[in-house]
């Protein structure tokens, strides 16, 4: 069965997770699943909570190609960096969010090899931002709220975004009230990437 991104509200972004045992051809499908929804939301990252699966399994692209994490933990930080910041289960929701630059974490990789990922600056924030997800912790729990605004699309003639403020508060509402998930695909746009 075809899985589906999940958005916000839905309970299962806040749901525990469990540790996958082995990287078990289930685990398998699940990551080539990931990849191919992360790739068709335009996103740098998805982990397994925003496909309704609670395990401890994340994919990631930043352009150098995708690759999974199953039960990764973060063994050092290093440093701070504040950015902008995405969800693909807050679709065209955006704000700065302060992260560690610098991040090692340590799991395994798509074919159950223990792997070691040394990141600073984008990959940082999104391996922060995607192990973030397996604890239920999401960027809105962390996004500086004087920074949040709705990404309305990309002026034609400049590229510049295209930004409208407001409050946590009001998009939370807003997104509670059921954007179609449609939307999340026309509308990020592959420039600022959500996560
Ligand atoms: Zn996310």
């Amino acid at each position: 069965m075809a899985r589906q991104l999940i958005c916000y509200p839905d309970p299962v972004l806040r749901a525990p997770t469990k540790k996958a045992r082995s990287v078990t051809p289930d685990v398998k499908a699940l990551i080539e699943e990931m990849i191919e929804l992360m790739r068709a939301g335009n996103g740098l990252g998805l982990a397994a909570p925003q496909v309704g699966v609670p395990l401890q399994v994340f994919v990631a692209d930043v352009g150098e190609g995708p690759f999974a994490v199953v039960n990764p933990k973060v063994v050092r930080v290093r440093g701070e960096q504040i950015g902008l910041e995405g969800c693909l289960s807050f679709p065209r929701l955006y704000g700065d969010v302060a992260r560690a630059k610098a991040v090692t974490v340590r799991g395994l990789d798509s074919q159950g090899k223990k792997t070691s990922i040394e990141a600073e600056d984008l990959l940082a924030r999104v391996l922060q931002h995607e192990i973030d997800h397996l604890k239920g912790t999401l960027f809105i729990d962390k996004v500086d709220p004087a920074t949040v605004h709705w990404l309305l699309g990309y002026d034609a003639e400049t590229g510049e975004p295209i930004k409208q403020p407001t409050t946590l508060e009001d998009a939370l509402s807003a997104l509670a009230g059921g954007p179609s998930r449609q939307d999340a695909r026309l509308t990020t746009g592959g420039r600022v990437s959500p996560a």
